[in-house]
């Protein structure tokens, strides 16, 4: 038999206490990782789809923890894209992909993830306006949808700014969650990055492949580029071409890697 209902209360309690802790044990590990450096960028090269030659590379948020070794975003992105945090791990990235860029010969084309929080704070403008003399040609921001339809009015002035420093713009996970299409008519983007749930699904749904097929189309109608995310068979990158998608990222062409590897690539490329 079940005790009082006070006793499942404190119980509760208890267990809340420790979320916050644990919650709070995160931030400050979060914090002591960003100190120490240990936040780290992988790379994930991206293909243009008739040619497959390099298109340019997604900057991927890794953080090396003394114990658990490499971790990628889910086991820690939640926690720290609440954080304010999160814009200084932000400028510190972009600062790493400056470094990148200067230090090759021929650069390509780098897309970096941008927080909510980033999008609406001045002082990562502000290191973006720093570093765009040098290579803002070169640099991709990725947003997600949602944040265009919640923040747009924000969203728009952000993303005027930056253009203006030769900086591209790409919507991430285009085509769920938000049903808006609006956003489109008045903010300048560049790329649409059709999201990886269709991409995996269309060979096997007419549907999804219908979605895909219709998401390329208004994009060259809109005169934008199309990159579709998660290609990880033959078929489905053989699909995205008869569709006239322009770019494909994706396990099957290559997988995120750290910059030493991205740099073998290129110099592979260039001996050709
Ligand atoms: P995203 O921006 O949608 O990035 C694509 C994710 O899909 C990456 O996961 C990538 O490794 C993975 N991926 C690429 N190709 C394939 C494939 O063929 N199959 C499958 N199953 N997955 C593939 P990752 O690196 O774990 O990143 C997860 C998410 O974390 C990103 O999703 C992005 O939303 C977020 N993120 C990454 N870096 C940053 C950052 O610097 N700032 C912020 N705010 N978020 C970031
Ligand atoms: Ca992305
Ligand atoms: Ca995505
Ligand atoms: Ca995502």
């Amino acid at each position: 038999k079940r005790k009082g209902g006070e006793n499942t209360f404190s119980l509760f309690d208890q267990e809340m206490d420790a979320r916050a802790l644990r919650y709070l044990g995160w931030r400050a590990q979060l914090e002591q990782s960003l100190k120490e450096d240990r936040f780290e960028l992988y790379f994930q090269p991206y293909f243009y789809t008739d040619t497959r030659t390099l298109a340019g590379a997604e900057a991927l948020l890794r953080l090396r923890d003394p114990q658990k070794g490499l971790l990628a975003p889910s086991a820690f992105i939640e926690v720290l894209e609440e954080s304010p945090l999160i814009t200084a791990v932000e400028m510190a990235m972009l600062e790493k992909i400056r470094a990148f860029l200067l230090s090759l010969e021929r650069p390509i084309k780098i897309s970096f993830n941008i927080s909510p929080k980033s999008l609406t704070n001045a002082r990562f403008l502000e290191a973006i306006q720093a570093i765009s003399r040098d290579v803002g040609r070169y640099l991709v921001l990725e947003v997600t949808e949602r944040l265009l339809v919640e923040e747009a009015e924000r969203a728009r002035v952000f993303l005027e700014e930056v253009r203006k420093l030769g900086v591209r713009v790409a919507v991430d996970d285009f085509g769920t969650g938000y049903s808006s299409l609006a956003y489109l008519e008045r903010l300048p983007v560049d790329f649409l990055k059709i999201d990886m749930s269709f991409v995996q699904r269309m060979t096997q749904s007419r549907r999804s492949l219908a979605i895909v097929d219709t998401l390329v189309s208004l994009a060259m109608k809109l005169g934008l580029k199309t990159i579709a995310e998660g290609v990880e068979t033959e078929e489905e990158y053989k699909l995205l071409a008869l569709l006239g998608c322009d770019i494909v990222q994706g396990y099957y062409l290559a997988k995120p890697m750290p910059r030493e590897a991205l740099e073998a690539l290129l110099s592979d490329t260039a001996s050709v």
